[in-house]
């Protein structure tokens, strides 16, 4: 068997030790002589996984008990309906920052259950910077204030977000748990699993409990966070194998030495790859270099004739998933938590090799 480094950015690598383990414990899951696939979702057994996925999972991002932690399903999507229906009343107005492709998907989403204002975009540069705070012209009124600190696709990270009258609502899919962030800064921190906390079909939702309650009266059960409280995240059947694979991360993660060792290695690995970059002339990436996304990492060849040929031998050196998102084109490295140092290495050994065989 031959495992290569995947720089998907989602479904994403996953770490090979929980791997295996959740394959040891496939067929005989805790000696019951089951799968944990097909055990109830009201067992203790499978509530106790439940309820230490959400106790690690506090842990490792500091959430107080004012927040209540969710996991749902429908992905980071489902939320994007979610939000205003919850957080925006009837008739009411919010306010989104348009930082790219996962902005705008919000953003046209939100547009169907409340007024949707733009408080700040960078679509003037071709969403290659995050707009500053300070600039973000807040709507009187507004119910909240929707960013997207890590745009997975345009490869933007916002960072240091300071205290804000107007509940911040973060999508977090494709930052979550890379870096420390200050969940206190937050009302609402959501996303979808499938990068850096398990399986795809996972969604969670970080909310401060105040928030609670306040839904328009035509949201759906399935989609009414305080239903979703009740219920212990359990209103229906959830999404119990994606649950316990998440559980698993975070005691990864934990071992690892928690976000704050990860946000090291994540530094680390993402210089090694724009310091590349950066120094050839015959790769290239447009962010902003004070608002670069750790995580994803999208470059361009100055040839585009070499495109096809770059995902070729890429593939054939065992680094997949390079193909750069339909709407920028060029090439994406994302180098999520599971994705070691030596796979940037790999790729960096890669490119460098390409470039000369071609210079
Ligand atoms: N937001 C961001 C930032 C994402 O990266 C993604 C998925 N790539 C989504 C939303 C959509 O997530 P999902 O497919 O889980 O609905």
């Amino acid at each position: 068997m031959t495992r290569r480094f995947n720089f998907g950015a989602g479904p994403a690598a996953m770490p090979e030790v929980v791997l295996e383990e959740v394959q040891q414990e496939l067929l005989d899951w805790n000696g019951m002589g089951l799968s944990v696939m097909e055990i109830s979702h009201r067992s203790p057994e499978f509530i106790e996984i439940a309820k230490q996925a959400e106790s690690d999972f506090r842990d490792l991002l500091d959430i107080t008990d004012n927040y209540a932690v969710l996991f749902l399903h429908g992905g980071a999507t489902l939320q994007n309906a979610m939000i205003p229906l919850n957080l925006s009343p009837e008739g009411g107005t919010a306010d989104y920052v348009n930082t790219g492709h996962w902005a705008k998907r919000s953003i046209s989403e939100a547009k169907k259950y409340t007024d949707v204002k733009i408080a700040a975009s960078s679509e003037d540069k071709n969403f290659t910077y995050f707009p500053k705070q300070s600039s973000w012209s807040l709507s009187k009124n507004t119910a909240y204030v929707h960013i997207t600190p890590n745009e997975t696709i345009g490869g933007l990270r916002f960072k240091d977000i300071e205290d804000s009258e107007v509940p911040v609502v973060a999508d977090y899919s494709s930052g979550i748990l890379s870096e420390v962030i200050d969940v206190s800064k937050f009302s609402l921190i959501y996303g979808g699993a499938q990068k850096n906390i398990g399986p795809a079909g996972l969604g969670f939702a970080i909310i401060k409990r105040e928030l609670l309650g306040k839904a328009q009266s035509i949201t759906p059960t399935m989609l009414n966070y305080s239903e979703m409280h009740e219920g212990e995240s359990m209103y229906n059947t959830p999404p119990t194998f994606g649950w316990y694979v998440a559980g698993k991360i975070f005691k990864w993660l934990k071992s690892m030495g928690g976000v704050s060792e990860m946000e090291k290695i994540n530094n680390k690995k993402a210089k090694k790859l724009y310091s590349f970059i950066d120094q050839s002339d015959f790769y290239e990436n447009k962010i902003n270099k004070e608002d670069r996304s750790i995580m994803n990492i999208p470059f361009q060849l100055n040839n585009e004739d070499l495109n096809s040929k770059f995902l070729e031998e890429s593939r054939n050196s065992g680094l997949l998933a390079l193909k750069g998102h339909r709407s920028v084109g060029g090439m994406r490295a994302s180098i999520y938590n599971a994705m070691p140092e030596e796979g940037v290495d790999a790729l960096v050994d890669f490119m460098e090799t390409f470039e000369k065989e071609r210079s």
